[in-house]
């Protein structure tokens, strides 16, 4: 992982092939103490999981992407505080050969050529309250 610290708390992470992408963000965010923020990347990507929050069952429905190399068209995401922890929360949106999208939650994948990604530090750190109506830890106030 390359890390570029712009100025206005901006920052640049470039990860390399087969680094995991969910992890190397959580731990640049909790490795330089990111107080909330704004997450965008793009880049190639495999072995992929993405998901789909069923409210009837309160449950993510999952879908593995691990067939081939996928272009993450678009990555956006946000950092929060969930459980006294960070949290990187992330949707991708992904392509493949035919130029067809895929998208949703983003649970794991790997860089498959590169991800070139985009933080954007709050400064104010959102957190994640358990809304028992939704069955999902929900931004509810600020530290
Ligand atoms: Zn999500």
């Amino acid at each position: 992982m390359i890390t570029i610290n712009g100025k206005n708390n901006q920052h640049m992470l470039i990860l390399k092939r087969g680094e995991e992408v969910v992890g190397s963000v959580t731990k640049f965010l909790r490795e330089n103490g990111i107080k909330g923020g704004l997450i965008s990347a793009v880049g190639a990507i495999e072995d992929i999981e993405l998901g789909l929050y069923d409210f009837g069952k309160q449950e993510y429905k999952k879908r593995k992407f691990d067939d081939a190399e996928y272009e993450l068209v678009s990555l956006s995401g946000n950092v929060s505080l969930k459980d006294d922890d960070i949290f990187a929360h992330i949707h991708a949106s992904i392509s493949n050969d035919k130029m067809e999208l895929f998208g949703g939650h983003l649970f794991h994948a790997k860089v498959a050529v590169t991800v070139e990604i985009s933080i954007i530090e709050l400064g104010v750190m959102p957190v994640r309250v358990m809304d028992e109506d939704v069955g999902l830890p929900l931004i509810a106030k600020t530290l």
